[in-house]
C-alpha cells in the first residue's frame, strides 16, 4: 500500500521568483522526478534546469535531521526539547537584561508567506521587537521602495503574460535567461514573434542577441540612461499629455530636469552612443504597449530606488501602465522575495507594507494577537550587524539566510556574528553562517512544506509537500509556532492555513484570500473579499491618495564607488542559469557537474594589459577583501568590466563588496566594485601563466 507521499503533488517552484507551478513525483518518501505543471500560470508547461532537476538535495547525506547544540568547540546533537527551551532560556534571559530590542531576527525570501507572518509575529508579539527584516533588503527593496512611491503598491504592475501583448520592451540590469530562465525564455519567444526588445546591461547578456538593440552603459550609470530616454521621449513629442492631466502629478519638475540630460551628455556619463540612445527611446515610446522589466542590475546600487523612479517616471510619461502589454515587471530574485515583505517581515510595517507607527493598523494587530506592540521602526540588516559589533544587539535568530556568504562586507557580518551572546540559525544545511551559532535547528525544504509563495506578478501559488523533511527536521513554521509557545506567545495556529485566514482578516488586500481560491491558478493581489484577483493595476487610479501617479525628479549621482589608479576595473557579480544564490541546494545536486566554480569574465584587451591568461587563477583585489579566482575571457563583457557569481562559498565574492548602500533601503551595491586584477604568481615571483608570459 503507498503511503501518502508515493503519489505525485503539484507545487511551486522554490528557487526564482518566476514562480513555475510543478508536478513533483515521490516515490518511498524521495522525489523521483519533478516535471512542469502544464497550467501554471507562469510557466505553462515549462521550467528550468533548477526547477526540474535541482531536487537531490533534499536527501544530501549533509542535510541537518537534529538539532545541534554547541558545545566546547563544536555542535553536538540534542532533543527539540532541550534546543527550544535553551532558546526561550537565552532570549528570555537577554530580554530580561538588555529589553526586547537587544534581539533581532531574519525571516527568508525562500521560505513560504505563513512562515515569515509567523515569523514576524514571533519577533514582534513573543519578543516584542520590530528587529525584523529579510533578505529582500539585499535584493529589491529599492523596488518596493520606489513603487509605493510612484503607483502607491509594492509589486508588479502587471504579469508575464503582459510580454505577450508588448509591441516593445526595455529589459534594463536583468539577465534573464540565466536568472530567471523561464522568464527570460517568455521575452526571448516573444522576441522572436517581432516584439522589439532593448537590452540594457554592461554584458552583452544572452537576450541582446535576440534583441533589436543593446545599451551597454557603464556600471553606476543607470540613472543617466533613463533621464536620457526620459530628454528623448520630451523632446520629441511622445509625452501622453493627457494622462499626465488626468492621472499624474510632478511632470514640470521633472520636465526641467531632463532638459539637462540630452543623449550627448548622457553618451559622456553612460558611455551609451546618442543615437543608440535616442532608438530605444523611439522604440518604447512609439509602440502602441510596451513594456519595462528590470533586476538587480538595477537595485544594487547606491542609487537604486532613485532609477526605478526614473523607470517608473517613464511609464507615467508615455501612459503606458495599467493596461494588457504595457507592465512594469521587476523580476523578483528568490521564490519569495515579494512574499517575505508582503507579510510583514520589515522593520517598519506590518503585512501590505502598513507602518507600525499607524496606530489603527497596530492596534488592530494588538487586539488579534493580545500583547502591546511597539510603534518604533525595528533595525534593517546592515543596521542589526552594526549594533552587533557596537554591542548593543545582543542575539539574532537567523532563518533560512546564509548572510555570512550572501551578505556585503563579509568581514564585518562574521565580526557582528561573532559579537553575538546567542545566534540562533534554522537551515537545511550547515553554512558559512552556521558556524558562529549557539543552536542549528533543522529545517524543511520546500518539497517537504505547505503554504503559499507569492511570485513576481504578486501571484500567491500554494506549496505543497511531495516528501516528509529528513529525521527529526521539522518545517519552518512548526518550529517558529513551537518557539513562540515556549516564549509564552501562542499564535494558536494548527497549520499554515490558520495563519493565513488571519493574514486574510487583517490585511485587506489579502481579503478574499483562501487555499481554496489559490487552486491552481493562484491569484494576484489585492484580492477582493468576494476572491476577485487583480491580474493588473492602476487601470482607473493610483494606489495613492488623490489617486495619481507621482513622477520623481532625481538627477544622476556618482555611485559609491569609482575605478581609480589603484582598483581600476569595475567588478559586477550577477547570477549563473545552473545555480542559485547561495548555491545551499544546487550544489548538492548534478547541476554541480554542469558547472562545479565561479570564475571572473574579463574582456581579452584588458587580460592582455594584466598578464592574465584564459583559465588562469587571478588574484582580485577590493577597498576591502580580495579573492582568489579562475579567469576567463569574454568579449560578452566591457574593457574595464570585470563580473563573477557569487555561488561558491570557497571563492566568497562578497569579500569584495564594501559597505556603499542604496541610500533609500540600505540595499547593498554589489554592482560596482572598483577591484584590481593580477596573476597568481609562484613561488620564484612568476606568473602562473604560461599564455600570458608570451
Ligand atoms: Fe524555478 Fe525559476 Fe526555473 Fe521556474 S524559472 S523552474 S521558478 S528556478
Amino acid at each position: 500500500m503507498p503511503d501518502r507521499f508515493d503519489t505525485d503533488v503539484t507545487t511551486t517552484c522554490g528557487y526564482c521568483g518566476v514562480g513555475c507551478r510543478l508536478e513533483a513525483h515521490a516515490r518511498d518518501g524521495r522525489i523521483v522526478s519533478i516535471s512542469p505543471a502544464l497550467d501554471g500560470p507562469a510557466n505553462r508547461g515549462h521550467t528550468c534546469l533548477k526547477g526540474r532537476f535541482a531536487h537531490q538535495f533534499t536527501r544530501s547525506r549533509e542535510r541537518l535531521t537534529a538539532p545541534l547544540i554547541r558545545e566546547g568547540g563544536g555542535f553536538r546533537p540534542a532533543t527539540w526539547e532541550e534546543a527550544i527551551t535553551r532558546i526561550a532560556s537565552e532570549f528570555g534571559r537577554i530580554k530580561a537584561q538588555h529589553g526586547p530590542d537587544a534581539i533581532a531576527g531574519l525571516a527568508s525570501s525562500r521560505a513560504t508567506n505563513e512562515d515569515c507572518y509567523a515569523m514576524q509575529r514571533l519577533m514582534r508579539a513573543a519578543i516584542g521587537t520590530n528587529n525584523i527584516d529579510n533578505c529582500s533588503r539585499v535584493c529589491h527593496s529599492p523596488t518596493s521602495f520606489a513603487m509605493r512611491r510612484a503607483f502607491g503598491l509594492s509589486g508588479a504592475t502587471g504579469g508575464f503574460s503582459d510580454i505577450d501583448f508588448a509591441d516593445a520592451a526595455i529589459v534594463i540590469g536583468a539577465n534573464a535567461t540565466e536568472g530567471h530562465p523561464v522568464a527570460g525564455a517568455r521575452i526571448k519567444q516573444a522576441a522572436l514573434r517581432g516584439m522589439k526588445l532593448v537590452t540594457v546591461d554592461p554584458r552583452r547578456i544572452e537576450l541582446a542577441d535576440y534583441g533589436a538593440l543593446h545599451l551597454s552603459p557603464r556600471p553606476g550609470t543607470n540613472a543617466a540612461v533613463m533621464l536620457g530616454l526620459a530628454n528623448v521621449i520630451a523632446r520629441d513629442g511622445f509625452v501622453d499629455g493627457d494622462y499626465l492631466a488626468e492621472r499624474t502629478e510632478g511632470f514640470e519638475a521633472v520636465e526641467e530636469l531632463i532638459a539637462l540630460y540630452p543623449p550627448d551628455v548622457v553618451e559622456g556619463i553612460s558611455g551609451i552612443p546618442a543615437r543608440d540612445l535616442e532608438a530605444a527611446a523611439h522604440i518604447y515610446a512609439e509602440a502602441d504597449d510596451a513594456s519595462l522589466v528590470w533586476g538587480l542590475g538595477v537595485t544594487e546600487h547606491r542609487y537604486g530606488s532613485e532609477v526605478v523612479q526614473l523607470i517608473c517616471n517613464l511609464a507615467l510619461m508615455t501612459g503606458k501602465v495599467g493596461r494588457p502589454g504595457s507592465a512594469l515587471l521587476p523580476l523578483r530574485g528568490q521564490n519569495n522575495v515579494q512574499g517575505s515583505s508582503d507579510m510583514g517581515a520589515l522593520p517598519d510595517t506590518y503585512t501590505q507594507y502598513r507602518s507600525v507607527a499607524d496606530e489603527e493598523v497596530a492596534r488592530a494587530f494588538e487586539v488579534r494577537w493580545g500583547v502591546p506592540l511597539s510603534r518604533e521602526n525595528g533595525l534593517k540588516i546592515p543596521e542589526m550587524f552594526d549594533a552587533a559589533v557596537g554591542g548593543e544587539l545582543k542575539a539574532m535568530y537567523i532563518f533560512g539566510e546564509d548572510v555570512a556568504q550572501t551578505d556585503p562586507d563579509t568581514k564585518h557580518v562574521v565580526h557582528a556574528l561573532k559579537s553575538l551572546e546567542f545566534l540562533v540559525c534554522q537551515d537545511i544545511f550547515e553554512t558559512e553562517t552556521t558556524k558562529y551559532a549557539d543552536v542549528i535547528l533543522p529545517a524543511s525544504s520546500f518539497l517537504e512544506k505547505t503554504g503559499t509563495f507569492t511570485n513576481a506578478e504578486r501571484r500567491i501559488q500554494l506549496v505543497r509537500p511531495a516528501i516528509e523533511p529528513p529525521g527529526a527536521a521539522r518545517t519552518d513554521f512548526d518550529i517558529i509556532t513551537t518557539l513562540s509557545r515556549a516564549l509564552g506567545h501562542d499564535m494558536g495556529f494548527e497549520t499554515p492555513e490558520d495563519a493565513m485566514r488571519e493574514i486574510a482578516d487583517l490585511t485587506p488586500h489579502f481579503a478574499g484570500v483562501t487555499y481554496e481560491r489559490i487552486g491552481r491558478r493562484g491569484l494576484q493581489w489585492p484580492v477582493a473579499q468576494d476572491g476577485t484577483d487583480s491580474p493588473i493595476l492602476y487601470g482607473e487610479r493610483f494606489h495613492l491618495p488623490g489617486g495619481r501617479g507621482r513622477f520623481a525628479a532625481l538627477p544622476y549621482k556618482e555611485p559609491g564607488d569609482a575605478a581609480d589608479e589603484e582598483f581600476p576595473l569595475i567588478l559586477v557579480t550577477g547570477r549563473r542559469l545552473q545555480h542559485y544564490n547561495a548555491g545551499t541546494m544546487t550544489r548538492r545536486t548534478a547541476n554541480l557537474q554542469l558547472l562545479d566554480s565561479d570564475w571572473l569574465e574579463i574582456h581579452p584587451d584588458d587580460a592582455r594589459r594584466l598578464g592574465v591568461a584564459d583559465g588562469a587563477p587571478v588574484k582580485v583585489r577590493s577597498r576591502v577583501g580580495h579573492i582568489q579566482i579562475e579567469a576567463r575571457l569574454t568579449e560578452r563583457i566591457e574593457p574595464g568590466h570585470v563580473f563573477t557569481a557569487f555561488h561558491f562559498p570557497e571563492i566568497r565574492t562578497n569579500l569584495l563588496v564594501g559597505a556603499s548602500a542604496d541610500v533609500n533601503t540600505s540595499c547593498p551595491e554589489y554592482k560596482v566594485i572598483a577591484v584590481a586584477v593580477q596573476p597568481v604568481a609562484d613561488r620564484a615571483g612568476v606568473p602562473t601563466l604560461t599564455a600570458a608570459a608570451g
